[in-house]
Formats: structure tokens, C-alpha cells, sequence
């Protein structure tokens, strides 16, 4: 049963922590389609799924939650379900809020009758002094009959109508917040993205969110727990209504270091135009984490191991890259990229061939040692190859190396030059007190007999042949927040990294041509990456692959 439990939350991942329930399940995941699902929202995701699949029959219905026409579009709705789908996660259901708009209207009125709710003025906008003071508002005995016309006035979208709101009368001086007559409809003149301009009052998430999970059978409502204050609210108006009480189970919201998991946040992000969109590597976003190279059942494992948790912690991407690093590592190609800024050209010459240049050769070797099943790679040797500056910085003369996959070499010549201009990106690109000496050319005197690879530097190299020098771009991303934990007073766009994205150009080995779209492959002695952009051609604009992080920091 518990194996069983497992598969159904898709994973065989230690999730026995959370609680069993009996009985069939019906759960929803509501999301409001104001924006791109987040590494946030896939916690409260898959949490659904677990409950609603732990017995066969269960029911997962992911309800949208379009009550907000000014932040909500058919873009955004298409972008989770999809995203859902690219988790693994296929609702048995789809819903909309929208599609309950009448009813939710009818019971509306029927509240109205019952002598339980009352139509305010003084809500709108900030929210009223009288609400913190716990002092009932002006209009808190407003009739039924007056409130009735009210109602109708807010649905004719008029100014007098916009200009109020409905407000469930539960109890205004309430110690909890919440239960201080809450605002359960108010106007709203915007386009809705499925209803189009019939409706102009809607309901708040306060009122729909007990309403429809009544309505659609759902057997367990599950909520982040700082909503724990509105589960009164919530049986108050079931109750109010006569409608089936549905139990709620509270989970802890999933925040990280150094990043916002707010929608609200991360649009004004998306429109300042700091990232590209939504999908950005840099984005907390299911489709940025994804496109940065996290692999899917490392995300699903990541976030199912938080899940039993309660508390809500600030979680580190340390953790969740080096997870991920561990998962691609065994089935990550290797190639070689050189950066292309300070390559140093070789000239490679073979000691039983009185200084004449070796015999062109392609090497066949495995795309991984560790994992013969990847298959294997080419490597075109030759007289001329290039290598990184700050490897042939490092030599001495009479040193042995050992050209990674083709064997060892002697250095025989080293010319530099000195460097002024180049001085400062020569430092930056990682090196030491000869940082103002900048290589120029290196003879290298193959010797393929020698096996004594314990002491030798182990250097990546290309032959420097056109077909073998494909243009590459590798790129790097920050973190888009300085600090690790933004403070309700912080303003977002002070705590903006001013630089997020880093590009070295290179040359990348011929066989990275045939790699697909979205390939994770590691570059030896520099990361992994994800191809971003495949091979165009060679006029075309070069490829570029993502840097993945690895968690060592
Ligand atoms: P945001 O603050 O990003 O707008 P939200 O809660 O308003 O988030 P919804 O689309 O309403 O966004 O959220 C859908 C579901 O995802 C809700 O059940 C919500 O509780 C849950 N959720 C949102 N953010 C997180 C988070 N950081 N961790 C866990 N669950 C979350
Ligand atoms: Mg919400
Ligand atoms: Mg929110």
C-alpha cells in the first residue's frame, strides 16, 4: 500500500512522512492565472496530487482561480497548464472559477436575504481605519432591502456601483482579522479573459475559495498555513451558506534564499524588463529552473522531500543544484569548450618524427568513461591546436602535460609578449603574478609513449581546425535578488543584482553539433551546461549553452 502511494505520487521518493487519509479523495490545486506557475506553486501542486492519488479513483482537479480580470489573461492560463504537464502532473479535472460566477452571484443574494452580509463604501481603496480599530463600519446595519439595491447597483459596473463593495457580517471587532466582516464581492470594469465584460462585480478569493471547494466536492482543501487565520473565515461562510464543510490540511510555503517567490514581485521583474520573460534561467519559475538545466525528477524530488515539512524555511539552492549535479553527472556527455578570448595556438610536433608534425588522426572515444553506454565522440588530433591561456600560463619549459584523451607532450617553446591593454582581462580571466604576460604560442613535442600521467597537468585542447572550433556561448547567471531574504519594507528594485548574466565566447569540439536543444553535457574541467540554442549552421549566430549551477557555493 505504501509502495503504492509512492508510484502514485510518482516518485519513490520519502514521502511517508505525510499523513494517510481513508476514503476517496478529491483535491484542487487553484491557481490564478496572474502569472506563470513558480517553484512554489509545483509544492502545492504535487501535495495535491499525492492526496488526491494515494487510492486509485482519486480525484485531482486544478481549478482556476480567474476572479481578478486586471491581473488575469488566457496567456498566463495556457502557461500552467502546460507547466503542470511538464512536471508530470495531468489534472483528472479542469475548473474555472468563472465557471461558477452565477451561482457563486446566487449565493450571493442568498447571504443578502439571510440578514448576513451588507453593502460598504468605506472598504475600498486602502481598507478602512474603522477594520484595524475593530469598529463596525458606517453601513454595518444597512437592511437587506437597501443592501439588495446596492448589490444591484455594483452589477451595473456605474460609478455610484463601483464605488462599493459587499462584506460578509461576521463579527467586526473579531481578535482575528480575517472574521472583521470580510470583503466578499467588489466591482472590477476589466475584460475577463473567459467571461469577457458580462460580469462586473466579482467574487473575492475569501468567498469563493470555501464556496467552490464545497461545490466541487473537494474532500480536502489544502492551504499554505499562513492562511491558518482565514480557516474560521472559511467554515463561517460554508456554514452561512448551508454548504458541506470541507476539511482543510495546512502546509508550509517553499521560499529560497536570495529569490522572490511572489507573483506580483516577479511580474513587475518580467515587465521592467531585468529578465527576457517569464521562462528566464534566472526566473524562480518552473519553465526558468528548467531551462537553467535542473532535470524534472530532480525537481519533483526536491520539492517532495520539503514537503512534510511545516516550517517555513528559507531553502538554499546549494542543495537543490547539487542534487541535481549528482543526477546529470553519470548521463552528461563530456566535450571541450576553449574560451576564445586568449586561446593559445600550439604547435604540436612528434618526438620520433625529427620535429615533423604528427600524422592527422581522429580518436574515438567515449562520450563519458564513466558511462560507456553514451556512446562515443570524436576527436580530430593534428599539428596545430589551441588551448586556454591560463593553462599555458601555468607551464614551464621541459614540463610534461597531458593533452586530455590524446596523451602526453613535452613543452619545448613558450613565446609571450606583454600585455597592457589586455592586461586587466587577462587578470580577470583567472590568473596569477605573470598576469601582465600573456602567451602567445607554445611548441608542444608529442610523447605518446610516456604513460606517466600522475604529476602532468590534465589540459583540454582542440585541434584548431575550422570544423572543430564551432562557436560557442557560454553563459552564466547571478542570483536576481542581493539579499537572501527580502523584508516587507524592502523595495524590489533596490535589491536588484545590477549584472545577472555573464557570456564567454568559445570554441566548442566538432561533436557538440549534433546535440539537440535542451542537451545537459558538461564541459571538462569548466560545468555543466544546457544547450539553449542548437548548432544553426556556420554563418548562423553561434550556439550558446547555460552554465548549470553546480551547488558548490
Ligand atoms: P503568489 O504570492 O506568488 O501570487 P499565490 O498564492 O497568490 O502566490 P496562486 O496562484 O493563488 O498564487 O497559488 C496557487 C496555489 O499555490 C495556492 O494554493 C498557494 O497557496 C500555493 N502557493 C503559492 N506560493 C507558494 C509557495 N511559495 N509555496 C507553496 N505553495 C505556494
Ligand atoms: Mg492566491
Ligand atoms: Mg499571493
Amino acid at each position: 500500500r505504501e509502495k503504492a502511494a509512492r508510484s502514485a505520487a510518482g516518485s519513490s521518493f520519502d514521502v511517508v512522512a505525510l499523513p494517510r487519509v481513508d476514503g476517496l479523495m478529491v483535491t484542487r490545486f487553484p491557481p490564478e492565472p496572474s502569472g506563470y506557475l513558480h517553484i512554489g506553486h509545483a509544492k502545492a501542486a504535487l501535495l495535491n496530487v499525492y492526496f488526491a492519488h494515494q487510492k486509485p479513483g482519486g480525484v485531482l482537479i486544478c481549478r482556476f482561480d480567474d476572479t481578478n480580470p486586471s491581473k488575469e489573461s488566457m496567456d498566463f492560463q495556457s502557461s500552467i497548464a502546460e507547466d503542470l504537464a511538464l512536471i508530470g502532473i495531468v489534472p483528472d479535472k479542469t475548473s474555472y472559477s468563472s465557471d461558477y460566477f452565477e451561482q457563486m452571484h446566487d449565493l450571493a443574494i442568498q447571504l443578502i436575504k439571510d440578514g448576513k452580509a451588507f453593502a460598504d463604501d468605506s472598504e475600498l481603496g486602502k481598507g478602512d481605519d474603522n477594520r484595524k480599530n475593530r469598529l463596525p463600519s458606517n453601513h454595518r446595519d444597512m437592511g437587506i432591502e437597501e443592501t439588495l439595491e446596492r448589490f444591484r447597483e455594483m452589477k451595473t459596473g456605474s460609478t455610484e456601483g463601483q464605488r462599493w463593495c459587499l462584506r460578509a457580517r461576521i463579527a467586526y471587532d473579531s481578535p482575528n482579522g480575517t472574521l472583521r466582516d470580510p470583503v466578499i464581492y467588489r466591482g472590477n470594469l476589466a475584460k475577463h479573459h473567459r467571461t469577457g465584460t458580462s460580469w462586473k462585480v466579482y467574487p473575492t478569493y475569501d468567498f469563493c475559495a470555501p464556496v467552490l471547494d464545497s461545490i466541487e466536492g473537494i474532500t480536502l482543501a489544502l492551504r499554505t498555513n499562513e492562511y491558518r487565520d482565514r480557516n474560521a473565515q472559511y467554515e463561517w461562510i460554508q456554514n452561512a451558506l448551508g454548504l458541506r464543510p470541507v476539511p482543510i490540511w495546512d502546509f508550509s510555503r517553499l521560499n529560497f534564499v536570495r529569490t522572490v517567490l511572489s507573483k506580483r514581485k516577479l511580474a513587475r521583474i518580467v515587465n521592467e524588463g531585468k529578465v527576457w520573460d517569464w521562462g528566464d534561467p534566472r526566473m524562480p519559475t518552473i519553465r526558468g529552473i528548467i531551462r537553467r538545466g535542473v532535470a524534472v525528477p530532480v525537481l519533483r524530488e526536491f520539492i517532495l522531500k520539503q514537503s512534510p515539512s511545516r516550517n517555513i524555511l528559507n531553502l538554499e539552492w546549494g542543495t537543490f543544484w547539487a542534487g541535481n549535479k549528482k543526477y546529470i553527472d553519470a548521463v552528461a556527455p563530456r566535450h571541450v569548450a576553449i574560451a576564445a578570448g586568449h586561446s593559445v595556438y600550439c604547435d604540436v610536433i612528434d618526438r620520433n618524427n625529427d620535429g615533423s608534425p604528427p600524422d592527422a588522426a581522429v580518436l574515438d572515444v567515449p562520450k563519458y568513461v564513466k558511462n560507456p553506454g553514451l556512446g562515443t565522440r570524436k576527436i580530430p588530433t593534428g599539428k596545430t591546436v589551441i588551448i586556454e591561456q591560463a593553462d599555458a600560463q601555468s607551464f614551464e619549459i621541459g614540463e610534461m602535460v597531458t593533452l586530455m584523451n590524446w596523451g602526453n607532450a613535452i613543452v619545448r617553446d613558450i613565446s609571450t609578449t606583454q600585455s597592457d591593454t589586455d592586461a586587466a582581462d587577462t587578470a580577470a580571466s583567472g590568473s596569477n603574478d605573470k598576469s601582465n604576460i600573456v602567451v602567445k604560442h607554445l611548441v608542444l613535442e608529442l610523447d605518446l609513449g610516456s604513460r606517466d600521467f600522475k604529476k602532468t597537468k590534465k589540459i583540454t585542447w582542440l585541434a584548431a581546425v575550422e570544423e572543430n572550433m564551432i562557436p560557442v556561448e557560454l553563459m552564466a547567471f547571478d542570483h536576481l535578488i542581493t539579499k537572501d531574504k527580502l523584508e516587507p519594507s524592502d523595495v524590489l528594485e533596490e535589491c536588484l543584482t545590477p549584472v545577472t548574466q555573464f557570456i564567454t565566447h568559445a570554441f566548442a569540439d566538432c561533436n557538440v553539433v549534433g546535440l539537440k536543444q535542451d542537451a545537459v553535457i558538461q564541459f571538462e574541467r569548466k560545468a555543466y551546461y544546457r544547450l539553449d540554442v542548437s548548432y544553426q549552421g556556420r554563418d548562423s549566430s553561434p550556439m550558446v549553452f547555460f552554465e548549470i549551477p553546480s551547488g558548490g557555493k
